[in-house]
């Protein structure tokens, strides 16, 4: 099962894919994850990301593109995966769509988790009490929101378009919304 999971800020997307990594027993390839750790590694892209993940901003298409490539040629990506924050635009939409062409991976689904703003600035401020991350602070959390709106609801409208989207309710129990989501994929 290839997957990508579509989401704003704040919907759940990152608890979802680390359920449905363990019951589908596929590769979870988070980007913004991946980012973190080039931080926590002190690495030139690292260093290059932080001021604009802390701002809220998108990182560079051309940066992704590449991480994103090397972490699609690791072993454990053959049993499927499942993509969380990777296509965060129609550009990389696009990209993604050559990339796993040329690889011969195509997608089996694309899942939207549909969740009220309101909702996704309340639970944001509670995960940034639990696990204080850098660009959870009221500002940075504004514009993650626009970008998500300017940037990456395009892409929602992109897979729709090509009859590849699945949308989901993304408010309720984390099992509730796990069960709908297998619904969504079930072949
Ligand atoms: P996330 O953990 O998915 O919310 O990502 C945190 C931050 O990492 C985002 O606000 C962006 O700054 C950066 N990021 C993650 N994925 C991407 C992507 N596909 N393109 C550009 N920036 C990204």
């Amino acid at each position: 099962m290839r997957l990508v999971l579509l989401g704003p800020p704040g919907s759940g997307k990152g608890t979802q894919a680390t359920r449905l990594k363990d019951k589908l027993d596929i590769a979870h390839i988070s980007t913004g994850d991946m980012l973190r750790a080039e931080i926590a590694a002190g690495s030139e892209l690292g260093k290059q990301a932080r001021s604009v993940m802390d701002a809220g901003n998108l990182v560079s298409d051309e940066i992704l593109l590449g991480m994103l490539e090397s972490r699609l040629a690791q072993a454990d990506v053959s049993k499927g995966f499942i993509l969380d924050g990777y296509p965060r635009n129609v550009a990389q939409a696009n990209a993604l769509g050559e990339l796993l062409a040329r690889i011969g991976q195509p997608l089996d689904a694309v899942v939207q988790l549909d969740v009220p703003t309101e909702l996704l600035v309340e639970r944001i401020a509670g995960r940034a009490k639990e696990q204080g991350r850098a660009d959870d602070n009221p500002e940075s959390v504004r514009q993650r929101l626009q970008v998500y709106n300017e940037q990456t609801a395009p892409v929602v409208d992109f897979y729709a378009g090509r009859g590849t989207l699945a949308r989901v309710d993304g408010v309720g129990e984390l099992d509730e919304v796990e069960a709908r989501i297998h619904q969504a994929i079930k072949p």
